[in-house]
């Protein structure tokens, strides 16, 4: 996979990229990195990238021009005229590639569709600052916008690296063992957990759609907490009982939202039950 970050501050990614799982995707062939500096697509003096935006207010706009060309250096055509659909889900360019834009306006970055981007052979970030990019960029070579948040960064820089790192892991081979981005928070649904008629997941499944569960290691004890006896108890189907229970109590506080797409259990809904007349006897 290639990722082609467009930025006027190219700075802002030295040495972003080159720590843990990151780095030895790079070194191993399995990702690649290109940033290209906005401002080497100018021909003024001042090296220009912004401007005013039409129709007053505040701020600056990115200028359509430089943005063109450093998407054109990247061989990045703009669209033909049928593919001028809004929100269209891909640039009919290339399949296996991608532009997008990072804007707080955009669709919400998931993990699920982290997984999705995974599987392209190369993603153009392109990074806001100012008010953002003027628009014409976006419908003439964006396939999607995306937002990693409901809050306003000061540029996409950050928007950017996020995205990377998290389609990054999730890339054949970049994770040591593959199997683990599909137990950790938002893994994958897991359909045995919910066929299983004794409502206990595997030792290592597939999260469902929920947070992940608590993780603990040495010392058993620390400023006087001690570790979860059962998790020193080596009762294995005890601790995936205790870990999916704590993961229902850690997503039903946190982000009870998740709940409606998640599999569960009949065990799962119970234990959700009990949690809840729990809370309401503690509220009552
Ligand atoms: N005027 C814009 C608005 O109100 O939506 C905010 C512009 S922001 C100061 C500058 C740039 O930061 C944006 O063009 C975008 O690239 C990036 N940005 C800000 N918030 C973001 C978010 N939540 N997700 C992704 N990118 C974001």
């Amino acid at each position: 996979m290639r990722f082609e970050i467009v930025t006027v501050f190219p700075g802002f990614f030295a040495g972003i990229f080159e720590h843990g799982i990151v780095r030895r995707a790079q070194s191993e062939g399995l990702v690649t990195i290109g940033i290209q500096d906005l401002r080497n697509f100018t021909h003024d003096r001042h090296r220009t990238v912004d401007d005013r935006p039409f129709g007053g207010g505040e701020g600056m706009v990115l200028k359509p021009e430089p943005i063109a060309k450093a998407l054109a250096s990247l061989g990045v055509r703009p669209k033909s005229e049928q593919e001028l659909t809004p929100n269209a889900v891909f640039n009919g360019h290339d399949e296996a590639s991608r532009v997008i834009l990072l804007s707080a306006q955009g669709r919400p970055f998931t993990q699920t569709l982290a997984r999705e981007l995974a599987r392209l052979d190369r993603i153009v970030l392109l990074c806001g600052r100012y008010e953002g990019v003027d628009e014409r960029i976006n419908e003439l070579y964006c396939d999607m916008e995306l937002s990693i948040g409901d809050y306003v960064l000061s540029g996409g820089e950050l928007a950017a690296a996020v995205v990377a790192d998290a389609i990054m892991r999730l890339i054949p081979g970049v994770l040591g063992n593959q199997a683990s981005s599909e137990f950790e928070s938002f893994g994958i649904i897991d359909e045995e957990i919910a066929a299983n008629a004794e409502g206990v997941p595997r030792s290592q499944h597939g999260s469902g759609g929920l947070l992940d569960y608590p993780h603990y290691t040495r010392p058993a004890e620390f400023c006087g907490l001690s570790a979860p006896e059962v998790l020193l108890s080596g009762d294995h189907r005890e601790i995936r009982r205790w870990r999916r229970e704590q993961q229902l109590r850690k997503t039903l506080k946190n982000r009870p939202d998740l709940l409606a797409c998640a599999t569960l259990s009949a065990e799962d809904r119970e234990f959700l039950e009990a949690i809840r007349a729990e809370q309401h006897q503690g509220a009552g």
